[in-house]
């Protein structure tokens, strides 16, 4: 399922095996937050993000440890049989880390390099080079990553010098902003001009407040064809975090700007990385952009549901279906768009139910406890009795073998004539 239509057209970028931007779907990406000198810890993490869904993940490169760690990541994951692409995020030394350490430089997919954060003065020019010239050396690509907290300070003082020139000085937020997309987009142009192909560049500019950062990449979306990395950082923890990405993701991806995603949450302490990347294949699932897992679609509950078996019913079902992806995403063609119901009384239950593809209505305080399922839109059984949850999901079950694994069928039986 795709909506790229009204899309932003943009270069088109490989990351090891992924592409990102011109018509390739919104790609989901993450980054790790462990230390990368520990290679096992690394993979195993970079390896979980990319069960979840990431399609590419990045991990920190700040000291000799870490660069020298990064072949073994590369190698554990192989072995796991994980070929997700790695991409380093350089800040401070990475052109040191990136000569001094080859084998990082040649075993990563991309580097993410932050102008404002590769030198002070002449040096920054020169360090800018040297990891461009590594890009070039190993035919990778380059993220210049630009981001509100460490923005280059000579391009900010140099905006904000012509704009104290002005007859009508605009307010030093609007500078700021400005700044970010200029540093950005002089880093693109500074790359190409030391021999980084056009075509191997991707662009973010990143600010932690939602109206900054829907203002910030219309302006760049507006200014070149780079694709662009969308995402809010510092987005902060929990329910904040979700809502603040979603708020401002939605709205420039309504807008057709953004050829990758990463949604920047802080996990409670102990917490699991991988629901940034749930957030993010949510976020693009429920505007219609890609499909990744069923949807589950559950009322609120109110006063007509006092029991724990409709909420208990529904977190089964939705686990249970993540649970079951990975396996059923080769299986059964398709089963990404599934829609499954789960509500909790009579009013609104039977509707929706029949709205999706297997839907349940189960029953209110008060009602007649039986628990009436639909599929396609027909009503096929009523449940009752003390195993209500395990005759729904073996429902979902069976639909999903008979619907999606017809489809497979059918496909290997379309590619065996074709073939023959
Ligand atoms: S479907 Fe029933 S239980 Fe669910 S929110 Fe509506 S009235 Fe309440």
């Amino acid at each position: 399922m795709s909506s790229l239509s009204g899309r932003r057209r943009s270069r088109q970028v490989r990351i090891g095996h992924v592409l990102v931007g011109g018509d390739a779907p919104v790609m989901v990406q993450s980054m790790t937050n462990t230390d990368t000198a520990d290679a096992e810890g690394t993979a195993r993490q970079v390896a979980a993000l990319a069960r979840a869904g990431s399609e590419v993940v990045r991990i920190t490169v700040n000291t000799q440890e870490a660069a020298a760690a990064v072949p073994a990541i590369r190698t554990k994951l192989d072995a796991m049989g994980c070929n997700v692409p790695l991409v380093g995020d350089f800040h401070f030394n990475g052109h040191r880390l990136l000569t001094q350490v080859p084998e990082c430089a040649e075993v990563l997919d991309k580097y993410r390099i932050n102008p404002g954060n590769v030198g002070k003065g002449s040096k920054r020019d020169e360090q800018f080079a040297t990891m461009i010239e590594m890009a070039c050396r190993y035919g990778k690509p380059v993220r210049i990553g630009v981001n509100w907290g460490s923005l280059d300070p000579e391009v900010l003082a140099r905006l904000m010098d012509e704009n104290a020139r002005l007859t009508q000085p605009e307010e030093a937020v609007d500078v700021t902003r400005k700044a970010l997309v200029t540093s950005a987009l002089e880093s693109a142009a500074q790359a190409e001009a030391l021999g980084l192909p056009r075509d191997r560049i991707v662009l973010s500019a990143k600010v932690s407040g939602v109206q900054d950062l829907i203002r910030v990449y219309r302006d760049l979306a507006a200014r070149c064809d780079y694709p662009l990395h969308l995402g809010l950082t510092e987005a902060g923890m929990g329910s904040k975090g979700i809502v603040a990405s979603t708020a401002a993701m939605g709205v420039l991806l309504q807008e057709g700007i953004g050829d990758t995603i990463r949604v920047s949450l802080t996990p409670e302490p102990g917490g699991d990385r991988t629901q940034e990347v749930i957030v993010a294949q949510e976020i693009l699932q429920t505007m219609g952009l890609r499909s990744f897992a069923p949807l589950v679609i559950a009322c609120p509950g109110c006063g007509r549901t006092t029991s724990t078996v409709f909420q208990e019913l529904a977190a089964r079902i939705q686990s249970y279906l993540r649970q079951q992806m990975p396996a059923w995403r080769g299986r059964y063609p398709g089963v990404e768009d599934m829609h499954v119901a789960v509500m909790g009384c009579v009013v609104n239950g039977p509707g929706e139910s029949k709205h999706a593809n297997v839907g349940i209505s189960l029953p209110g305080s008060g009602e007649t406890p039986v628990a009436p399922v639909f599929v396609d839109g027909r009503k096929t059984v009523t449940l009752k009795g003390e195993r209500i949850a395990e005759e729904f999901q073996a429902i979902v079950e069976d639909y999903v073998r008979t619907r999606y694994g017809a489809a497979a069928a059918h496909s290997t039986e379309g590619e065996a004539h074709t073939v023959g």
